[in-house]
């Protein structure tokens, strides 16, 4: 079985990775999305609720049942890998912005773990401008980001700054 590991904050997930994600899923028998639970970087969202939304938004998919899974890690991606036994990793890319870094990312990865191969898969041109970061701008001002989030994103998003108000 070949198994890919989507490594990522996801806080929150977007339109433009759930893209990633279904894209990879045709190429892979197993996409895990990671979601990176770093206790020195301050996240929106706490992890439970990243992996409770993310999990949410997949139902819609439709997708055979383990085709998809969501875990949280800590530590290395190439760990997370090594003892998930997967082959590779997934990244989406943007604009050249991401290049650099992810490019920088790959190379350590590459050392780190030959075995696991990065896979990069260009964004789809709808969302090549979608981020997480822009969406938690936009719904900070009280302003609906449906279209660019599926519609419970768009709501916990909103709530949840109503809530640290
Ligand atoms: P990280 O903090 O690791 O960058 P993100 O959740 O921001 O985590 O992104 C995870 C991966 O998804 C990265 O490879 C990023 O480039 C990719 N990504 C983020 N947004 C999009 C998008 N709109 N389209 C395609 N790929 C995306």
């Amino acid at each position: 079985m070949r198994i890919a590991v989507y490594p990522g904050s996801f806080d929150p997930i977007t339109n433009g990775h759930l893209d990633i994600v279904k894209r990879a899923a045709s190429i892979f028998d197993q996409v895990i999305i990671g979601i990176a639970h770093n206790s020195k970087k301050q996240s929106f969202f706490t992890v439970e609720e990243r992996i409770e939304l993310t999990n949410q938004v997949l139902k819609d998919l439709k997708m055979d049942d383990g085709k998809i899974l969501v875990e949280s890690f800590e530590g290395l991606t190439v760990d997370f890998c090594e003892q998930k036994k997967a082959a590779a990793i997934i990244r989406g890319l943007r604009a050249v912005t991401d290049f650099d870094y992810e490019s920088a990312i790959s190379h350590m990865n590459q050392k780190l773990a030959p075995e696991v191969e990065t896979v990069f898969l260009i964004a789809s041109a709808e969302y090549s401008f979608v981020s997480s970061s822009i969406v938690k701008e936009v719904a900070r001002h009280g302003r609906s980001v449906i279209g660019h989030v599926h519609e419970k994103i768009n709501l916990a998003l909103l709530e949840k700054f109503k809530q640290s108000i």
